[in-house]
């Protein structure tokens, strides 16, 4: 293989690198027609982090189409890998910075699947066809990240969505229903006399009916964009590209089918009802709008003796 540097100053600078606990990747485009396309390139050298963490040297990927087929066995999301890390080295470049990084699921010498954060110079000084490409594991912080937002974004009781991520889904489907004016139905429900259940039966035995109720509306409103626990025994249902006139029969369904349950608790028996309220978003109308009116719907449910629907 071609030499990057004197056979001094490369013996002097892998074993340099060979001392650093990061994973490193010494990678070279190579000229076809006057052009470097990325999907041309070879390795030089892997440092000793490189071997150890991900498990590869450099006679299993000499080069970046056996990395691509390496690390990404399924085709599809190796195509993917491929045209993003294009676009985050065209992006990288047209912004003129000197490197490119992006976050990356790969598979390593043992089978297992990894987060990488992978960075690559750019422009090096005197090498411009030289790549420094590090590796580093952000597996665990990964994951972590993954589980605080999944936390931050769900009801601990039910599973739901909760009120802030509702908030987020009902803010992109009110957008969408404004550029492509698609009906957006909102749907608020209570769970009538709830406190009731509460006095007579225990508060677990409430936890355990709201969770059934959960169940209940995700398995009637699967098509809904987002079901969740707005406040105790309160939830909303945002139905995207839905028509007033389905929203108003899910709503009468879910209706019946909750005055019609057994709930079975610690050894009760329960029956309840519950009160909708439904609205259709306005164009251009405010979140806060939206909830008061879809509110006022549901207050009128209430008003006009609970186990009813209200379509405003
Ligand atoms: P209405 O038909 O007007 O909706 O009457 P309600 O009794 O359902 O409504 P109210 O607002 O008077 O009472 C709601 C009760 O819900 C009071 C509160 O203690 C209870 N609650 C709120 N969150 C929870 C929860 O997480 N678990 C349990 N078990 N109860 C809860
Ligand atoms: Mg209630
Ligand atoms: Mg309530």
């Amino acid at each position: 293989m071609r030499r990057l540097f004197t056979e001094e100053s490369e013996a002097l600078l892998f074993k340099t690198l060979n001392y650093i606990p990061i994973p490193i990747l010494l990678s070279e485009g190579l000229e076809v027609e006057g052009r470097r396309p990325s999907t041309h390139r070879v390795h030089h050298f892997m440092n000793h982090a490189f071997i150890e963490q991900l498990g590869y040297n450099i006679n299993d990927i000499p080069d970046i189409a056996a990395w691509f087929d390496t690390v990404y066995p399924d085709p599809i999301i190796r195509n993917k890998a491929m045209l993003e890390w294009d676009n985050v080295v065209y992006a990288s470049e047209k912004q003129g910075l000197s490197t490119a990084g992006f976050k990356t699921y790969i598979r390593c010498g043992n089978g297992e699947f990894r987060w990488f954060l992978i960075t690559a110079q750019l422009t090096t000084e005197n090498q411009s066809n030289l790549n420094i490409v590090t590796m580093r594991d952000v597996h665990q912080l990964q994951l972590l990240i993954e589980e605080n937002e999944r936390q931050s974004n769900t009801d601990l009781l039910t599973g739901l969505a909760n009120r802030r991520r509702v908030e987020e889904v009902l803010a992109i489907a009110m957008k969408q229903s404004n550029l492509a004016h698609s009906s957006l139905c909102l749907v608020m429900c209570d769970i009538d006399f709830f406190k009731d259940i509460n006095d007579n039966f225990g508060h677990l035995c409430g936890d355990d009916v709201l969770k059934i109720v959960a169940v209940q509306l995700q398995e009637s409103a699967k098509s809904a964009a987002s079901i969740a626990r707005w406040g105790g025994e309160e939830f909303l249902i945002v139905l995207d590209n839905t028509e007033p006139e389905s929203a108003a029969l899910l709503c009468e369904h879910l209706r019946e089918q909750i005055e019609q349950t057994d709930y079975r608790s610690y050894g009760q028996l329960m029956h309840f009802t519950m009160s909708f309220g439904c609205v259709k978003y306005q164009p251009d109308e405010s979140l806060h709008s939206l909830l008061s009116r879809v509110d006022k719907a549901l207050y009128k449910a209430k008003n006009n003796g609970r186990n009813n629907v209200v379509m405003a």
